[in-house]
């Protein structure tokens, strides 16, 4: 039987290939997890795309975002985004960064995302914005110093989804399967309220009904659905990862195996 390390570590790969295989993130953007017995630390793919990223290519970090492990792979520029937003919002164990074509026009127009049908209630009901250059003036946009990331994480503030101006969207929950879902409504609101403000000005849910709304779509029973549905995609593309290696595994729990062998 799989131990929690090995499930959480394949959960995370699979995380990663519905993002890239629903069309919420291409060759870049990333997918985190806190790590399940150390709040002080989280697990990252090493720098690959998402959509064929393997549990063996997952990396514990600490929220310094160093690696636990010195790697012979290269990371993710922009993985402070990441810790920084696990220092500041101990309530989250999930995070995504990414550029979705469905919210870019939001991002690069400094339009805001608001929940336009019941579905989008899990955006919640405020999504900031960030711009870079307000504090940092010219840089690459890639969010890659402490100091960037945590000014990130300030203006997402308490809520569950940033849209970085000319860059893209930043997307935090409560575990993995809620990240998922909102990542991927996110898209589907921001594409509905595009084309419904090409017909008419979009009337976005009652401030009543957002958090009514968006507790149905992260409820068990509808992230199951969502994930069971998701999963047979990615299957059906050819996409699922393998299981994560025996030595990849050995890895992923030095505390246990680190030091003398004991047997038992
Ligand atoms: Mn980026």
């Amino acid at each position: 039987m799989p131990d929690r390390m090995t499930e959480v570590i394949e959960e995370l790969a699979v995380a990663n290939r519905i993002l890239g295989n629903e069309g919420v993130i291409d060759a870049f953007g990333h997918v985190s997890i806190r790590h399940p017995g150390d709040p002080g630390r989280y697990l990252l793919s090493r720098s690959r795309s998402p959509l064929l990223v393997e549990p063996d290519d997952i990396l514990e970090y600490t929220l310094d975002s160093a690696p636990v492990t010195p790697p012979a792979v290269s990371l993710y520029s922009e993985r402070v985004i990441h810790g920084e937003i696990y220092k500041m919002r101990p309530d989250v164990t999930a995070v995504c960064h990414h550029h979705a074509p469905a919210i870019m026009p939001f991002a690069i127009a400094g339009k805001p995302i608001v929940p336009v049908f019941h579905v989008g209630g899990a955006i919640g009901p405020e999504v900031p914005f960030w711009d870079q250059h307000d504090e940092f003036g010219d840089t690459n946009l890639l969010v890659v110093k402490p100091e960037e990331g945590r000014s990130l994480a300030r203006a997402l503030g308490k809520n569950s989804v940033v849209l970085m101006r000319r860059h893209g969207a930043t997307v935090v929950g409560a575990g993995l399967r809620e990240l998922v879902s909102r990542c991927i409504y996110l898209c589907w609101n921001a594409e509905h309220q595009m084309r419904a403000a090409m017909i008419g000005a979009p009337q976005p849910l009652h401030p009543g009904e957002i958090p009514l709304a968006g507790a149905i779509n992260v409820s068990t029973t509808a992230a199951a659905r969502t994930w069971e549905y998701w999963s047979v995609r990615l299957k059906a593309a050819g996409f699922w990862p393998p299981h994560l290696s025996k030595k990849a595994s050995r890895r992923a729990k030095p505390k246990a195996r680190r030091g003398r062998t004991k047997r038992r």
